[in-house]
């Protein structure tokens, strides 16, 4: 191993290795760095950095020498600690396109409940004409799980757009425009004045199944659902009940526990939801590259992170 010149470990069945290695390239220098592109590698332990969406099938365990794993997403929940050497820094991917992409994806998937587009999809394949009255934004009140880098960014962007915004974290937060609320009795608050929910949370111990009954019964008669944040979120037989007793009137799943979402699942087909395919952000080489490169320069000095991920906290 030799500490001037980083040995990076990259995997992924996403992107095209080219892509990130030429990203590197442009803030490190062409030549300043080895590129070794997984799943396999000849010499494990001299490994200094790990550069993934997902572990590799064989797990980081034989990666003995690792000083870092940069997450090429911003979620982190699917690196299982026990699969990677212990104490192994890990840093998220926070990335102002994946931001943008998070932010079109929300605005989408609340303007098509609120302008009611997911009835007329439904009335144009019956041929019927049937007349609402549009409602202002303001008369659609959006709650937002999570506040962090793209839940922030989402509620400030519909509290721009006139929307009666609230939003919910661990610990308090002020955003401008956005009625904030935090802890378990902040989310009571939020489920009871909301009629369009939005999940942004990282999945850990505590959120693990907060997309359930116990919240849904909060929420105002034929709210809507929309779960951009993990398919461990949502508890499923909850959300396909309360869709069948009208609490909610349907739901955008983007993320699910297996995916891709098994052939014979319930929510296809099912008239009250809307499946995409896990495209609510992706992270971008040429924006997240900056970060990443200072994590791999930080990394190589022994250095705190950007962005590393809180061990106890699971995010
Ligand atoms: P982040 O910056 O770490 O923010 C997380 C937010 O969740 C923070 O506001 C945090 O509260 C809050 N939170 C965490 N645990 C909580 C709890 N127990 N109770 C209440 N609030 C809690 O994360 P991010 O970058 O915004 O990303 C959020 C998630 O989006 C990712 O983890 C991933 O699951 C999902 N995601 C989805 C896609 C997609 O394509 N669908 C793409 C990227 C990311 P504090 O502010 O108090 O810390």
């Amino acid at each position: 191993m030799n500490a001037a010149r980083p040995r990076i470990y990259y995997f992924s069945r996403i992107d095209p290795p080219a892509m990130w290695r030429d990203a590197l390239a442009g803030q490190l220098g062409d030549d300043a760095f080895d590129f070794i592109v997984g799943p396999g590698c000849a010499a494990p332990h001299e490994i200094d950095i790990g550069l993934m969406y997902n572990l590799p099938p064989e797990g980081l365990r034989a990666f003995s020498n690792l000083r870092a794993v940069l997450s090429l997403s911003a979620g982190v929940n699917q690196f299982d600690r026990t699969r990677m050497p212990p104490g192994v820094p890990l840093a998220r991917s926070v990335d102002s396109s994946l931001a943008q992409h998070i932010v079109g994806y929300a605005k989408a998937a609340v303007l098509r409940y609120h302008r009611r587009f997911h009835r007329y999809e439904r009335d144009s394949r019956a041929a019927l004409w049937r007349f609402e009255h549009p409602r202002l934004n303001a008369q659609s009140a959006v709650g937002v799980l999570g506040l962090g880098e793209l839940g922030s960014a989402v509620a400030a962007a519909l509290a721009a757009e006139g929307f009666t915004v609230h939003g919910w974290s661990r610990s308090p937060r002020e955003l401008a425009g956005v009625r904030t609320h935090a802890g378990a009795a902040g989310l009571a608050q939020l489920a009871g004045a909301t009629d369009i929910l939005v999940n942004l949370l990282p999945l850990t111990d505590e959120t693990h199944g907060i997309l359930s009954d116990a919240l849904f019964s909060q929420m105002r008669p034929g709210s809507f659902v929309i779960n951009m944040g993990r398919g461990g979120h949502l508890v499923e037989d909850d959300l396909l009940a309360a869709l069948a007793s009208g609490r909610l009137e349907a739901a955008t799943i983007d993320v699910a526990t297996v995916e891709p979402l098994p052939a014979g699942h319930p929510f296809w087909r099912h008239p009250g939801i809307l499946v995409t395919p896990h495209v609510g952000g992706i992270t971008t080489a040429a924006t997240a590259a900056p970060q990443l490169a200072e994590n791999v320069r930080r990394a190589m000095r022994g250095e705190p992170l950007l962005n590393q991920v809180d061990e106890g906290r699971g995010y």
